[in-house]
């Protein structure tokens, strides 16, 4: 079967999602399409100005961001953060400088133990270890964008990442972390660096397609620490029964919709008595009041 943008090539990659099956090129530049669209929508970063710091861990999701952003131009560098984890950090760290060399990008690399004297099972005192290596992460990457004159930090998170988090939150009543979730994090203080998650729009699915297509070595070893719920039988089964819905994006889209009215809502005028009658309005006479004086009017 050709492909439905070049009608050329024969189909590789199906995604009844969007109802198109594509050639392995056409997806390349379905990919990137949509990860620039995603910028502009959200306005996350401009071209001209920006300068990206991408968090680049290895794995498919940061591989597949830095592979993008560079490949369309954007003007970006590679921050990778070693934790000090025993048998995970040096290999790690071994892995992204080749793949940095593959992608022709520069690697910056923090070794919190070289930098700040402890590792991270060190640091992490009575508080579990993800949260703390979150912590780290997130202390790390702004202080070096600040100081190294970035003024936007990337990060891999997708749309089944954010979704799962969505579904973390609400279970767990985090509704200070729901509050925050967007695809655009901006600078609130002079010392805090933007944060953007172009792959917003992007699935987990689309990220390994995507670099498997771009034939990039991924570093697949899993994090002794990893032991996150698995929420993808959940998703898994939500797309069973809307498969021609893209899910993840439509949920989470319409999330941010309803973040926004919701804001909309309580950014609204407090309440004042109407002038006429003394009702509460919003203005100064109520619409009520407008109406009886209309139709006085009218008589
Ligand atoms: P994770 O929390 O492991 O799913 O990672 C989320 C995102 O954080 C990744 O997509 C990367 O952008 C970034 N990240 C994770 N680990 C590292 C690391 N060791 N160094 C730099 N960035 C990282
Ligand atoms: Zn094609």
């Amino acid at each position: 079967m050709p492909c439905r943008m070049c009608r050329t090539k024969n189909v590789t990659v199906s995604l009844p999602e969007y109802r198109i099956k594509l050639c392995d090129d056409c997806f390349i530049k379905f990919y990137e399409r949509k990860v620039e669209r995603t910028i502009k929508k959200f306005k996350l970063a401009d071209k001209e100005k920006d300068r990206i710091l991408v968090a680049f861990s290895g794995q498919k999701d940061s591989v597949a961001l830095a592979a993008t952003l560079a490949r369309t131009g954007w003007n970006i560098e590679l921050l990778h953060i070693n934790l000090g984890i025993e048998h995970y950090s040096p290999r790690q760290e071994e892995f992204v400088k080749r793949q940095a060399k593959l992608l022709d990008l520069k690697v910056n690399v923090v070794n919190i133990k070289k930098e700040y004297g402890f590792t991270l099972y060190e640091l992490k005192g009575g508080r579990p270890v993800c949260s703390t290596c979150g912590l780290i992460k997130r202390y790390v990457m702004n202080k070096y964008a600040r100081e190294n004159g970035f003024s936007r930090i990337a990060t891999g998170h997708h749309a089944t990442d954010e979704l799962t988090t969505l579904l973390r939150n609400w279970i767990g009543g985090q509704i200070e972390y729901i509050a925050k979730q967007s695809p655009f994090l901006p600078s609130s203080h002079e010392k805090l660096v933007a944060k953007i998650k172009p792959l917003w729009n992007t699935t987990e699915k689309e990220n390994q397609l995507y670099v498997e297509k771009l034939k990039i070595p991924i570093f697949e070893d899993k994090c002794p620490n990893a032991k996150i719920i698995d929420y993808s039988p959940i998703i898994l089964g939500w797309k069973k029964i809307y498969p021609k819905v893209p899910l993840e994006q439509t949920l989470l889209n319409n999330f941010l919709k309803i973040k926004e009215t919701m804001q909309v809502d309580r950014m609204r005028s407090p309440y004042n008595e109407c002038s006429r009658c003394g009702e509460i309005t919003s203005g100064t006479i109520c619409t009520f009041c407008k109406l009886i004086e209309n139709a006085k009017n009218k008589k």
